[in-house]
């Protein structure tokens, strides 16, 4: 098996990606933390909750719901993120998945866990990826 790169072995973009991506990693990990929080919060009100205000249970159901969704969201971004440090290591990050070309530099630093150019995204996205 292949050694793995270690962030002191990064130079240049190599080094500014990682950098990046260990920064997204945090942000969301830690958003995740706060928000899974909430939710549980949110849960055990639900358990104890009375019915009688139907208005308000539903848009607190929603609340939930939305809460729960984002959740997995970030746990997607998080996959993501490793997928990403993997390519790294392995000197194939930054290129698209479908057509093989490089993510331009402008999307990386908006997306560093991009697995897809913009062209290719945008196509998935119209055919309802
Ligand atoms: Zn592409």
């Amino acid at each position: 098996m292949a050694r793995k790169k270690t962030p002191l072995n990064y130079t240049g973009k190599d080094l500014e990606h990682y950098n990046a991506l260990m920064e997204t990693y945090n942000q969301v990990s830690s958003n995740m933390r706060l928000r899974a929080g909430e939710v549980l919060d949110r849960s055990s009100a639900d358990k104890r909750g009375v019915t009688t205000h139907m208005a308000d249970v539903s848009s607190d159901n929603a609340s939930h719901e939305i809460g729960l969704r984002q959740l997995s969201e970030d746990g997607d971004i998080l996959q993501l993120i490793e997928e990403a440090l993997e390519r790294l290591s392995k000197g194939e990050y930054g290129k698209c998945h479908d057509c093989g070309e490089m993510i331009s530099e402008a999307r990386l630093k908006v997306r560093p866990y991009a697995v897809f150019c913009i062209k290719c995204k945008t196509k998935r996205e119209e055919m309802g990826y």
